[in-house]
């Protein structure tokens, strides 16, 4: 799994453009899914048919990364850019930026005075991109062009550092889970989809469009176990979280149950997880359609939304397991 992740984390694709992850993911999973799709907004779906004893079942994870993308050009040829997802304009000054078309850029910002101006941060409009253009005329990224902030992943020990585990760690999971189920009663999509972190729109989309029964995000967690981190109880390498609540969503209660059981019958390690901020993709599946039974295997993730974040590879390969437990076994509510 770790040279599928190096794979997905350092593909391009920001909100709103995953086609390079898309085509990725899409070789990974042809050979083990009865069926493929993509819809209209770019969603790709992987169909596993179960045997007809069970139910409807959506695996959502999303494709898309914390992005950027030019606004203008200055007469002197600088980027400006707005930001598509939530940047933390902190982890900006210095960063590198990859555009669509493979133009490198570096970050910095206005009346950058840098000692006196520790204690402040500037918003993201107060920052712009240097390609190497001396004008506006022979800069190579337009009004429109994406990118991402750049950086490769590393690997220290157990830990994995990339810069957009969320939440490719949640496709390649949603991968790795196909690839080792066997048999199940369930129909299951496995949906890869696209703009989460603009605001789920993609998951809208794909619930409207299968009705599942039951739908699991597949997506990271702020892992709390840093200095004054995140109000919470989320440890690295302690294993998947199990979303019972988090700002977007209360998970159903009776699917975390099951979620939980499934874990202890098989011996899988898990931190039941409350999160104050944020949401992901079972939020819109939760409400899309007749509505459906959501719920979340959230992977433990320090450092989310920064270019660095870090996760253990045992949450990952536990998050595997976790999945294919409860996949191939029946789901009563
Ligand atoms: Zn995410």
């Amino acid at each position: 799994m770790e040279a599928l992740t190096k794979k997905l984390v350092e593909a391009f694709g920001p909100c709103g453009f995953e086609d390079e992850v898309r085509d990725l993911i899409r070789e990974e999973v042809a050979p083990y899914a009865d069926e493929i799709e993509v819809d209209q907004m770019g969603n790709l779906y992987a169909l596993k048919r179960g045997d007809g004893s069970g139910l409807k079942v959506a695996i959502a994870a999303h494709m898309d990364e914390i992005g950027l993308i030019a606004t203008h050009i200055t007469e002197e040829g600088f980027v400006r850019f707005t930001n598509l997802g939530f940047i933390i304009p902190h982890t900006l000054m210095g960063a590198r930026v990859r555009f669509a078309d493979g133009t490198l850029g570096v970050v910095s910002r206005d009346k950058a005075r840098f000692v006196a101006d520790m204690d402040k941060m500037p918003g993201v409009d107060q920052h712009f991109i240097d390609v190497g253009a001396s004008s506006r005329d022979n800069c190579p990224v337009k009004i429109g062009t994406p990118g991402v902030i750049w950086q490769t992943m590393e690997v220290q020990g157990s830990r994995w550092i990339a810069r957009c585990h969320d939440d490719r760690i949640g496709c390649v999971i949603g991968v790795e889970a196909l690839k080792r189920l066997a048999e199940t009663p369930h129909d299951v999509y496995f949906v890869f989809t696209v703009q989460e972190e603009v605001g789920t729109r993609g998951a809208a989309t794909a619930a409207n469009r299968i009705e599942p029964d039951v739908a699991i995000a597949v997506d990271v967690t702020p892992a709390s176990d840093v200095i004054e981190g995140f109000p919470m109880q989320m440890k690295l390498g302690d294993g998947p979280g199990i979303k019972i609540k988090d700002m977007g969503m209360i998970a159903h209660q009776g699917l975390a149950r099951l979620m939980q059981r499934r874990a202890e019958e098989a011996g899988i390690p898990y931190q039941p997880e409350v999160l104050l901020v944020g949401s992901t993709d079972a939020r819109a599946m939760q409400i899309a359609g007749p509505g459906s039974a959501a719920g979340a295997i959230s992977i433990p993730n320090r450092y989310t939304h920064t270019t660095s974040e870090v996760v253990d590879a045992a949450d990952v390969e536990n998050s595997v397991r976790l999945l294919v437990e409860i996949l191939s076994k029946p789901i009563a509510l």
